[in-house]
């Protein structure tokens, strides 16, 4: 599979770390060392920082996304944020259906679904999140889990709908742990999602998704997964290394268009 038909993403999850200021520092010094290239770059923050760092990165080509947002369009919603919101701040992605918000906030399939549709129709790019826990990895269910996962996040969407989905494959186990799956591991699973995808919407649609992967992701063992034929780039949360070597947008194989 030729990775040319795709674009490489290499997108940040910040979590509900970083303060305003600590935010303005860390897009001050990333501005110093980013150079443009086809590898499109984002980073997913909490809501109180979009709008800065769309102003600090306007004109840089550095994306910024929101990190979940609500199923609904308007209404009595107590503390939940809008897609028209987070459009409103600049939010070109958002992130949905991150494990933790599976495990912690009901993020179920169907919400994921739902707020999938609401996104597209807005024009942000959903990045939906799927992985298996240790427990389905040990006992064989990983595709049949990723699988399901996929089809429920897509119910709906019109081919061309899901082509400007982005999916990332993120184990649970990865997560944080400093464990991150082989490139075997990943690529197996990432082929997988695109097979599935050839056979429900055809070959043109599932070699224009991008797929990432997630968990553990870090400057040393980026380049063996970004090297794989079905990853196309990396949704990376607490890892310690800061920012990605450039090797890593060589390693995930785009030439110039
Ligand atoms: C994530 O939370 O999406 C993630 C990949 O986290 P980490 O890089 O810390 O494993």
């Amino acid at each position: 599979m030729n990775k040319k038909y795709r674009k490489v993403i290499i997108a940040g999850n910040w979590k509900m770390y970083k303060t305003i200021a600590e935010a303005r520092a860390f897009a001050e010094e990333f501005k110093k060392i980013y150079q443009p290239s086809d590898v499109r770059v984002a980073v997913c923050a909490p809501y109180p920082q979009l709008p800065f760092l769309v102003e600090a990165f306007r004109g840089t080509g550095i994306g910024v996304g929101a990190q979940n947002v609500s199923e609904f369009d308007k209404g009595a919603h107590t503390g939940e944020i809008s897609v028209d919101m987070i459009a409103d701040l600049g939010a070109k992605y958002c992130i949905v259906g991150h494990s933790e918000r599976r495990a912690n906030n009901g993020d179920t399939d169907e919400l994921v679904n739902t707020k999938v549709h609401a996104l597209l129709e807005k024009g942000i790019t959903p990045i939906v999140c799927v992985g298996e826990s240790l427990s389905e990895r040990d006992r064989d269910l990983t595709m049949e889990r990723i699988s399901y996962q996929v089809k429920a996040a897509l119910y709906g969407l019109t081919a061309e709908q899901v082509k400007k989905v982005v999916i990332a494959y993120e184990p649970i186990w990865a997560i944080g742990t400093g464990r991150t799956a082989t490139d075997e591991q990943a690529q197996e699973v990432c082929f997988n999602i695109r097979e599935n995808l050839r056979a429900q919407y055809g070959a043109l649609v599932s070699r224009k998704v991008c797929i990432l992967y997630g968990g553990s992701m870090n400057a040393k063992n980026c380049a063996g997964l970004l090297a794989q034929p079905d990853i196309d780039g990396g949704l990376i949360g607490g890892s310690r290394s800061r920012t990605l070597p450039r090797s890593s947008a060589k390693a995930a194989g785009r030439s110039k268009p």
